[in-house]
């Protein structure tokens, strides 16, 4: 349906340009409170993929209002009725597959086959929550006195807000939704504005899938529309994917009301540690998937490459020596490595933590931030392009480009002397704790990293980028507060009650 038509959200099982229809198109992607409709973006080409209403305070409440009336009755459902329409998304997310992982990839510029991954991963999240319907819920828990039944019973919470990042902009809304809308919660979601195309179509599948009104809707928008959905007394639940800046907020304010909740996933500083005796095949691959794959921008990318001084300066020479060779392509092309960034703003950002990093005191090693013009694709000269920035830099622990999220293809190599202890400290010394690799040969400090490197996801001797969502998936410290996803969100999406009840007709 894309390009043709404005498009609008979906709301209360209807497609509506919402009450604040009729205004003129924005010239772009814009913040400007006086546009209400907004474009979509093709980041590798700078092309305009579609237009689509910029949602108000207003859409949001039409949204709440729907979502509010549906949970009655969507709640009466049995488990296994809910799970149905979900199963039916399933096939849809199957059927399209091809079509929505294109889409993907030109509104995120991501890799086409890293764009269908995306598509895949949202129907295995499908799978796992339906599936799960069929499972048991809550638990039997003896009581101290005979004739007594004690059990814990799970309940739904009501209406949950979903809001989402752009950079997986098809998992990460089922990771949030399918486990919500099985439990029995009604659900209203803002996708991410740089991927409104993508809500488009998931939205259609809900619909295509016959969900009963006002269970599943639909605002597109910015934060401002994101903030009119965290801030309302309705929303029992915010699950929140997103930066640490956002993510924050939102805690912040929905944890200061009872009864209310907020389950936050944020971003990283991953650093990933290759010991004296590592395999470095293994090392020198995984640091290059896990700091350039995406082109960093996966919450999960490695910034920090933390080497024992062994093995430091092999690795630093085929780590180099891979960066300087590595080629941004053609998002559509299955052997391109590296698509654009997102969007100008975000090239900007990125060009300031690389002079951050030299102001700071690094030796930089590659700098093929500014690619020559013949290393941009053929006709992609309006596209945000940028190449690897890859540094070495003494640690101090309070550099500010080693602690902070760049997003982006922008590395640093520290070296570490002595025993894992010391590198697991160097790791460690970061606000973020989501994701983290050791690369080694020795068992024994494989296993102190396991046990003391705080993080969500620990990997060992493989890239820090992969996440199956039968594991819990979420981080620690400022990367998180709670699992809006995978199989912890449960506990975010459920209430649960103590229950007892007395058999015997002793009343004592
Ligand atoms: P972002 O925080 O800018 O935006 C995320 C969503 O929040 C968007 O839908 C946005 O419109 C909305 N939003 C913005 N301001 C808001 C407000 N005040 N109130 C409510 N909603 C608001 O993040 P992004 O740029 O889309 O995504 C990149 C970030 O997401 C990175 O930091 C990355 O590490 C993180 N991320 C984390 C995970 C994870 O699972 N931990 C996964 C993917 C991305």
């Amino acid at each position: 349906h894309v390009t043709e038509q404005r498009h609008g959200h979906y709301i209360g099982g209807e497609w509506t340009d919402g009450p604040s229809a009729g205004g003129r198109p924005a010239s772009g992607r814009t913040e400007s409170a006086e546009s209400d409709s907004f474009e979509s973006e093709n980041p590798a080409t700078g092309e305009t993929l579609a237009t689509f209403e910029r949602g108000t305070a207003a859409d949001v409440d039409a949204a709440l209002e729907a979502a509010t009336d549906a949970f009655e009755e969507w709640r009466a459902l049995s488990y296994i009725d809910r799970a149905e329409y979900l199963w039916e998304i399933y096939h849809e997310l199957r059927d399209r597959h091809e079509e929505l992982g294109e889409i993907v990839s030109k509104e995120c510029g991501k890799e086409i086959s890293e764009g269908k991954a995306d598509v895949t991963e949202a129907w295995h999240m499908v799978e796992w929550a339906a599936g799960n319907a069929r499972h048991p819920h809550g638990d039997v828990v003896p009581s101290e006195v005979a004739g007594k039944d004690s059990s814990m019973r799970r309940k739904p919470r009501g209406v949950v807000g979903c809001i989402t990042p752009w950079n997986f902009p098809v998992a990460i809304p089922f990771w949030h939704m399918a486990i919500a809308l099985v439990e029995g919660n009604t659900v209203v979601w803002k996708p991410a504005e740089q991927t409104p195309w993508c809500g488009q179509i998931i939205a259609e599948m809900f619909e295509d899938a016959g969900i009963p009104e006002g269970v599943f809707n639909m605002v597109q928008g910015f934060g401002d529309a994101g903030a009119a959905i965290t801030d309302d007394d309705r929303v029992d639940t915010v699950l929140f994917t997103g930066s640490a800046e956002v993510g924050h907020e939102i805690a912040g304010k929905v944890g200061g009301e009872p009864g209310k909740l907020a389950a936050c996933e944020m971003g990283g500083k991953n650093g990933i540690v290759v010991t004296g005796e590592a395999d470095l095949d293994i090392a020198v691959h995984s640091a290059v998937m896990s700091s350039f794959k995406t082109t960093g921008q996966r919450c999960v990318s490695s910034e920090r490459l933390i080497v024992h001084e062994d093995v430091y300066d092999e690795f630093k020479a085929r780590f180099v020596d891979i960066a300087e060779g590595i080629a941004v392509g053609d998002p559509l092309e299955e052997d391109t490595f590296m698509g654009p960034v997102i969007e100008a703003d975000h090239v900007e950002k990125i060009r300031g933590y690389n002079d951050l990093a030299r102001e700071e005191g690094a030796t930089v090693l590659v700098d093929r931030f500014d690619l020559a013009d013949e290393e941009v694709p053929d006709g992609y000269a309006d596209g945000h392009w940028v190449g690897p920035f890859v540094y070495e830099i003494d640690y101090e622990s309070d550099l500010r480009c080693l602690n902070e999220e760049c997003f982006g293809p922008h590395v640093a190599l520290i070296e570490y002397s002595g025993d894992i202890e010391n590198a697991v400290e160097i790791h460690n010394d970061t606000p973020y704790g989501l994701a983290g690799a050791i690369i080694s040969e020795d068992y024994r400090q494989i296993n102190y990293f396991r046990d003391h490197a705080d993080l969500g996801l620990a990997y060992a001797n493989l890239p820090c980028i992969g996440a199956e969502v039968q594991l819990p998936f979420g981080g620690v410290k400022k990367s998180g507060n709670g699992y809006p996803s995978a199989r912890e969100a449960i506990e975010a999406v459920t209430e649960r009650t103590a229950w007892t009840m007395n058999n015997s007709t002793d009343i004592e």
